[in-house]
């Protein structure tokens, strides 16, 4: 349920209203619109229901509105209708700008992260990305060089001022990825880990929260539900594609996914062209594409000798394509009034 103040309400309409709301067992999370004030109200759907007419006659308010759909606080109706922006240190993903993510599918070694964040942020990449902790299909495959290989992309963030995101599957690792992260990133195995959800609620990090190769978009904003459920609003939803009867890329890129997230939902959106095509060549085609359906970013993986890499490497630009793709996406952007 929401709460709309009028453009003419007081202070004490609204810290009434609060009060109302708060002495019912419910939590408030209120908006600032651009014309208006919205209280957006979680909890019990009967208190809810039994407040709904005193509410609306109280002095100051223009309306209150039921929320039909489960999801509450990544609605776009609990934030007035507007975008949110989440701030990764001084980069804010959701603003007009189109925000560049990229680096290694997997840390390999200070050499490899230095060139390639210096080549990324060379190019515009305005974050730097690697995995420590690889969600890998085979135990046997590399796993990731744990704690070290995010004591080398904090190196990284000193060298180079970018700040880094890097992924955690777990408690332990959420830990350690917040001691030396600026952002985490929850992967699409474990979109519906829920337990791990929270804890990334709670630890209080910007998340980057992947969608899971078979959920819907419902499931999705679901669990960015979770993380802000626990009081972290800072969360950035990605499409990275979904599994389907097609063969030909590694999933699907579910383009529409983007405007349909971001006409339910205030989170900014970023979409991964490598993960969901698996093949370099279809990465840059993708971020066009991507950039035009309105995406607030994308997350990009470079290395500086894809055939070498020890995870993803067939997805992996050089920093050379890596450049001439930001090229062509920047264009894309200004094509549609934003820039990278
Ligand atoms: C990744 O971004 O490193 C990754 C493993 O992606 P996903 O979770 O989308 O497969
Ligand atoms: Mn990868």
């Amino acid at each position: 349920m929401i709460v709309v103040m009028g453009p003419q309400h007081t202070p004490a309409d609204r810290a009434a209203v609060v009060r109302e709301i708060e002495v019912a067992g419910l939590r408030v999370h209120i908006s600032e619109g651009v014309e208006r004030t919205v209280i957006g109200v979680v909890g019990d759907s009967h208190t809810k229901e039994l407040l709904h007419e005193s509410l609306e006659a109280m002095p100051g308010v223009e309306r209150v509105v039921r929320i039909l759909q489960p999801y509450k606080l990544v609605n776009r109706e609990f934030h007035a209708g507007q975008d949110s922006t989440v701030r990764v240190r001084d980069v804010a993903i959701g603003g007009g700008r189109v925000v560049v993510i990229a680096g290694p599918c997997s840390v390999e070694s200070p050499q490899q992260v230095a060139s390639t964040a210096r080549a990324v942020q060379a190019a515009g990449a305005r974050l730097l990305r690697g995995g420590a902790f690889k969600p890998r299909t085979s135990p046997y495959s590399f796993q990731g060089l744990e704690e070290w290989g995010l004591q080398i992309l904090a190196e990284a963030r000193e060298d180079t001022g970018l700040p880094v995101v890097a992924e955690a599957m777990d408690a332990r690792q959420l830990e350690l990825v917040v001691k030396y992260a600026d952002m985490v990133q929850i992967g699409a195995r474990n979109m519906q880990n829920y337990t791990l959800l929270r804890d990334a609620g709670r630890a209080g990090h910007p998340v980057l929260l992947k969608r899971g190769p078979s959920a819907t978009i419902e499931e999705l904003l679901l669990a960015a539900e979770y993380i802000m459920s626990e009081g972290n609003p800072n969360v950035v939803l990605c499409e990275r594609g979904i599994r389907t009867f097609e063969p030909s890329t590694r999933f699907t890129l579910d383009l529409a996914a983007v405007p349909v997230l971001k006409g339910l939902s205030h989170l900014p959106v970023v979409v991964d062209p490598c993960h969901s095509s698996g093949k370099w060549k279809l990465v840059a085609p993708m971020a066009r594409a991507a950039v035009a359906a309105g995406a607030d970013g994308l997350l990009v993986e470079v290395h500086p000798e894809p055939d070498q890499a020890l995870s993803d490497g067939p997805q992996q630009l050089t920093p050379q394509h890596f450049t001439a793709l930001m090229a062509e996406v920047s264009a894309v952007a200004l094509a549609i009034g934003r820039r990278v």
